[in-house]
């Protein structure tokens, strides 16, 4: 999932400052699994800002999905009658907002950390940077471009210590050496006996933004 923390109330209650009606919009998919924008996030805030006076008139609704255009139809009245929008979706939520509401100022109640997992009661951790050509199968189900703080195509580098990497010993694990145990438990230590070929950046975001379009799907 995606996830997203709130930004400092002062800092959205900053981006308001001048709007009479604005609709707090929530996403119901994953700022809701990661408890930063769902349907009970969205009412916080909102009473946050109607508590906040000024005569300010807050509306607010929560939609299955702020990165699809398909869901905005449930809001269309209400975000026609408001000066302004508070987006509680990720980064591709708030910019579809402003994609489907034009005329509307938008502004983001969240920052998009990162694409990762639930470790457990108000823990996440990225693991996965989507770099368009997944190595997964051969490094043992963990990601050396995510795992690794320098992204390393071989590894380790000569900063890993006690399973520690040298970027911050305390708090992150060395990626290749969970790759090596990983790839040990396995079997398949023989797959880390190849060098890997240099990684082809392009196909990140080092490309420039990417599409996916698919001729199979498009008239569906
Ligand atoms: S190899 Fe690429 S696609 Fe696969 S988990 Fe890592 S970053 Fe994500
Ligand atoms: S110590 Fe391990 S995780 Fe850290 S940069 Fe080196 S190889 Fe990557």
């Amino acid at each position: 999932m995606i996830v997203a923390e709130q930004k400092p109330i002062a800092e959205i209650a900053g981006y308001l400052d001048g709007h009479k009606r604005v609709l707090v919009l929530g996403c119901g998919t994953c700022v809701t699994v990661c408890l930063a924008g769902g349907e009970r996030e969205t009412a916080q805030i909102a009473s946050v800002l109607r508590l906040s006076g000024n005569g300010r008139e807050i509306l607010e609704n929560t939609i299955e999905r702020q990165c699809d255009a398909e869901f905005f139809d449930a809001v269309a009245d209400q975000a026609a009658g408001c000066d302004a929008i508070l987006s509680l979706a990720c980064g591709a939520g708030a910019q579809m907002v402003a994609r489907v509401f034009p005329e509307k100022p938008v502004y983001p109640a969240l920052n998009t950390k990162f694409m990762g997992t639930n470790d457990g009661a108000g823990e996440w951790s990225e693991n996965c940077l989507a770099c368009g050509d997944c190595k997964l199968g051969v490094f043992g189900g963990i990601c050396p471009v995510t795992r690794c703080s320098k992204s390393l195509a071989n590894g380790p580098c000569g900063g890993s210590a006690d399973g520690r990497c040298e970027v911050d010993p305390q708090n992150i694990e060395c990626g290749w050496q969970l790759i090596h145990d990983r790839l040990k438990a396995l079997g398949k230590l023989d797959a880390l006996s190849e060098i890997a070929a240099p990684r082809d950046w392009s196909k990140t975001h080092s490309g420039g933004p990417r599409r996916l379009s698919r001729e199979d799907v498009a008239g569906l």
